[in-house]
């Protein structure tokens, strides 16, 4: 057992922040992460970090420009931290070394995004996101932090009183890569959750192979809500074989996207009159597949961005990796041809609720980055606003954890607390929430009511437990749980389930929705889960088991997918990143709020909670988003 006042799960660019933030608090703190820190997924950020540095820029823009790209779904209070906040913390990683890009006078560079109305994307090259890894790590180094790295978080430890905002987390267990042991994390202070996106719920990702969702999805099932899951952001330009990103900054830097009829559509067919390339990534992602879909695309499956225009000496000094990345994966060399480029999933916009201190509703539990939802994005993402969002709710979450004293930023919680208020006692679509079949029901946690189940007798009411001895229940129950999956024999392989779950998510659940896709979606999820209770693990061998870390990846995954498809059933209108074929308009009376998604012992339960748009000084009144 190892003991620690915080225990920060994932080593990307919010659990370094966190970790770097408890330790300055004076906690003892570990990293605990199935990858080593530098090879998170932080890494393939290429484009930039917004933040409003400059004379003439201010936060105030940069929030506007972050609410509308929200499409009026991000809280104010959350957006305005994250913006006043950004220079600072840009600047803190500069003074610890990070090597951003400079114009001739010394400053940093900055240059024009998506939705932005200022060129405030601050970079490092095409490899912001290597450098702020890198960066975060040499403190951690440092500071002395210890790090676990290889170890693979199965589950959290925590109690399991009926009312999930009564129980508390203690922990967690982990597996050890290496030597194959399972062994648990007591935590005196905090968990904090920073584990990364769900991209592998799709089969044409710019994430990892690594980016599964765990941490949504143990604290769903521990009893903290999702928030706004349905949001999925698919960038208008990946690569069409591997679905590699090639940044915004292409585009923010002058790069031009090019129909089959070699008609610069975003403006030809007026998708976009004003910003052209550089609108918000859903308007360039409907616009791009519309094009496909009416048969003026390339080999009816992508279109062109173009760069060469900007010289070689240009693209060489900003955009380097670009050249690499279309060469090595695609074969196009971008300073002779044109990039095939087509929309493939990006980013969560939704995840684990959670205030502005990471706290979430289990108290003990923190999470950041972006398997949070604090909610800054709302219904749609702003390229370059995530990397702001790991340092600076990262960091909040990190000290908070560790005991700063932070302004109260509570979260009112729970279907009770957001099914009062009148006007969002709106019922849910009858059949969008329909209940799993029973065989559906996954019981991979050895029937525990939730995997977080602590109680001495396995539920039955008997006293709750202390931290040590709740993460040891925890343990044994996931030792007999990994045991089971490792000696089943016959059975169905996580490959197939986790194949059959990507293209079902990629076929119904993309950027256009359709309410039969949606349902088909569903029942492919279903199914799929049912298969999932019949799981078992190719690879008997206990060390780098990496059949076992996948088949427990993939019951994450499933439930993730459930997730982003109820709410995306329930949600009727078009907002954001969420176009539905029958509701063609955003519908601000009925649904500005989030959608919240509870596990309710196993039977997902929806409800909603309101958005704030009172910020500060202004209320930010929901206008027509165009650009
Ligand atoms: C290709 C690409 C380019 C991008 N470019 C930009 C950009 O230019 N600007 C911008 O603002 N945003 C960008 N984004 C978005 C942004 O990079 C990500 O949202 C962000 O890096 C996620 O950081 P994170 O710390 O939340 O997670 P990650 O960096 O993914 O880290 C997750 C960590 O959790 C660990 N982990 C996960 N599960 C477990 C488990 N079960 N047990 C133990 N450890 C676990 C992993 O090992 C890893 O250390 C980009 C995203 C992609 C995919």
């Amino acid at each position: 057992m190892h003991e620690h006042d915080v225990i920060v799960v994932g080593a990307g660019g919010a659990g370094l922040r966190a970790a770097i933030a408890a330790e300055e608090e004076g906690a003892d703190v570990a990293l605990v992460s199935k990858l080593h820190p530098v090879r998170s997924h932080t890494g393939a950020a290429e484009g930039g970090i917004n933040a409003a540095l400059r004379e003439g820029d201010s936060w105030e823009d940069h929030a506007y420009d972050t609410m509308k790209g929200s499409d009026y779904l991000g809280d104010a209070p959350a957006v305005e931290t994250l913006c006043q906040q950004s220079p600072d913390e840009v600047i803190k990683l500069e003074h610890w070394g990070m090597a951003f890009s400079r114009d001739d006078d010394g400053r940093m560079s900055q240059r024009p995004f998506g939705g932005l109305s200022f060129p405030r994307t601050t970079y490092a090259g095409a490899e912001t996101g290597h450098h702020l890894l890198h960066t975060m790590y040499q403190q951690v180094v440092k500071r002395g932090i210890t790090v676990y790295d290889e170890w693979y978080v199965t589950q959290l430890a925590v109690t399991d009183e009926d009312d999930p905002e009564s129980r508390r987390c203690y922990g967690c267990v982990a597996y050890d890569i290496q030597s194959g042991d399972l062994d648990g994390f007591v935590a005196s202070e905090g968990v904090v959750l920073a584990t990364g996106g769900p991209g592998q719920v799709y089969d044409h990702t710019t994430n990892a192979v690594a980016n599964t969702g765990d941490g949504p999805a143990m604290a769903y099932r521990a009893g903290v809500p999702l928030e706004d899951m349905e949001f999925i952001q698919f960038h208008p330009t990946t690569l069409p074989s591997t679905g590699v990103l090639i940044t915004e900054g292409v585009r923010g830097e002058g790069g031009i996207l090019y129909n089959s009829e070699g008609e610069r559509f975003m403006f030809e067919r007026g998708y976009a009159n004003n910003a052209g390339e550089l609108a918000s990534r859903d308007v360039v992602s409907r616009a791009e597949l519309t094009e496909i879909n009416n048969g003026r695309g390339m080999e009816d499956d992508y279109v062109h961005l173009d760069m060469r225009h900007l010289g070689e000496e240009r693209i060489s000094d900003r955009l380097e990796n670009i050249i690499h990345l279309a060469t090595d994966f695609e074969g196009v060399n971008p300073l002779e041809k044109p990039m095939p480029v087509k929309p493939g999933q990006h980013y969560a916009m939704g995840g684990i609720e959670v205030d502005e201190n990471g706290e979430t509703a289990v108290s003990g539990l923190y999470a950041a980055g972006e398997c949070a939802c604090v909610s800054v994005h709302g219904s749609n993402r702003l390229g370059g606003n995530a990397l702001p969002e790991l340092i600076i709710f990262g960091a909040r979450a990190g000290w908070h954890a560790a005991g700063r004293e932070m302004q109260p930023a509570g979260i009112e919680t729970g279907p009770a607390a957001s099914m009062g208020s009148e006007d969002l006692d709106t019922p849910v679509e009858p059949g969008a929430i329909a209940p799993r079949t029973e065989s559906g029901d996954i019981a991979a946690d050895g029937g525990t009511r939730a995997d977080g189940d602590a109680r001495a007798d396995g539920g039955t009411g008997a006293q709750v437990m202390g931290a040590a001895e709740t993460v040891e229940h925890a343990v044994e129950t996931e030792r007999e749980r990994i045991t089971a999956m490792l000696e089943k024999e016959g059975g169905v392989k996580q490959a197939t389930i986790r194949s059959r779950l990507q293209k079902a998510m990629t076929r119904n659940v993309n950027v256009f929705r359709t309410e039969d896709g949606l349902n088909q979606a569903l029942r492919d999820i279903r199914e799929a889960r049912e298969a999932y209770a019949d799981v078992s693990v190719a690879d008997p061998s206990r060390t780098f088991n990496t059949d076992l870390i996948h088949t427990i990846e993939t019951r994450n995954l499933l439930d993730l997918a459930e997730a982003i498809t109820l709410g995306a059933l329930a949600r009727t209108e078009f907002r954001g990143a969420h176009w539905r074929e029958a509701h063609q308009e955003r519908k601000d009376d009925e649904w500005i709020k989030h959608t919240m998604l509870a596990w309710n012992d196993g039977e997902p339960e929806l409800y909603y909670k309101p958005v704030v748009l009172e910020g500060e000084n202004k209320t930010y009144e929901p206008k027509e988003r165009s650009y």
